[in-house]
């Protein structure tokens, strides 16, 4: 199981051109652009996220997460590949409006339930080609695939492992496709994984 409290959730952020592109950015040029999530702000499947006062534009992100099962520091992207123990749909909930007006994003990324985690799939996964799908209201908002990444999964985790020791149960977030849209009260947002994993949140 994914432990309740990783010691860390890790987003990638910009890591397809078209979502970059979306939002006036382009993707990183030679290393990939990372940030944190607190693990204050997970919630699981069926969980409501709660839209906070202090933004006007909470946003969906559906990203493919996956969960870190060894130990890894100054890893190889072989065995940070080897190292991952499942694969999870995320949604990087984003308070849109506070993210451009700061320039860390960790009030915008943290706030409470903006870490929604669907149930984990066990098991390998062809990591070059795994498609997430958005849905808000039974709608599709974004489809993306791991193929379209512009630093696959296995760069990101060595990547990261360079930086900060990522230990088990730990949670990475590999960035979300274009897309990206506004939640509002009553709004229910899915996003899939083919073929691993799930996740459905009421917004409120
Ligand atoms: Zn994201």
């Amino acid at each position: 199981m994914l432990s309740p409290r990783p010691s860390k959730i890790v987003c990638i952020g910009r890591n397809y051109a078209d979502h970059a592109k979306e939002l006036g950015n382009t993707v990183p040029d030679a290393e990939p652009l990372f940030f944190l999530k607190p693990p204050s702000s997970l919630i699981w499947n069926g969980d409501a996220i709660v839209l906070p006062s202090q933004s006007q534009q909470v946003e969906h992100e559906g990203e493919i997460g996956v969960i870190i099962g060894a130990t890894l520091r100054n890893a190889s992207e072989a065995d940070a590949a080897g190292a991952i123990r499942g694969i999870v749909a995320v949604n990087d909930v984003t308070a849109r409006d506070l993210q451009k007006k700061d320039s860390q994003w960790t009030r915008a990324k943290g706030f409470d339930t903006f870490c929604a985690v669907g149930e984990v799939h066990f098991g390998s996964a062809d990591l070059g080609n795994i498609e997430v799908i958005t849905r808000v209201n039974g709608v599709e908002k974004q489809r993306g695939n791991s193929n379209q990444m512009a630093f696959s999964i296995p760069f990101c985790l060595s990547y990261i492992s360079k930086i900060m020791t990522l230990e088990p149960g730990d949670l990475v977030a590999t960035g979300t496709p274009a897309g990206v849209g506004r939640l509002s009260s009553g709004d229910v947002v899915e996003v899939e994984v083919v073929g691993f994993s799930k996740l459905r949140n009421p917004v409120r």
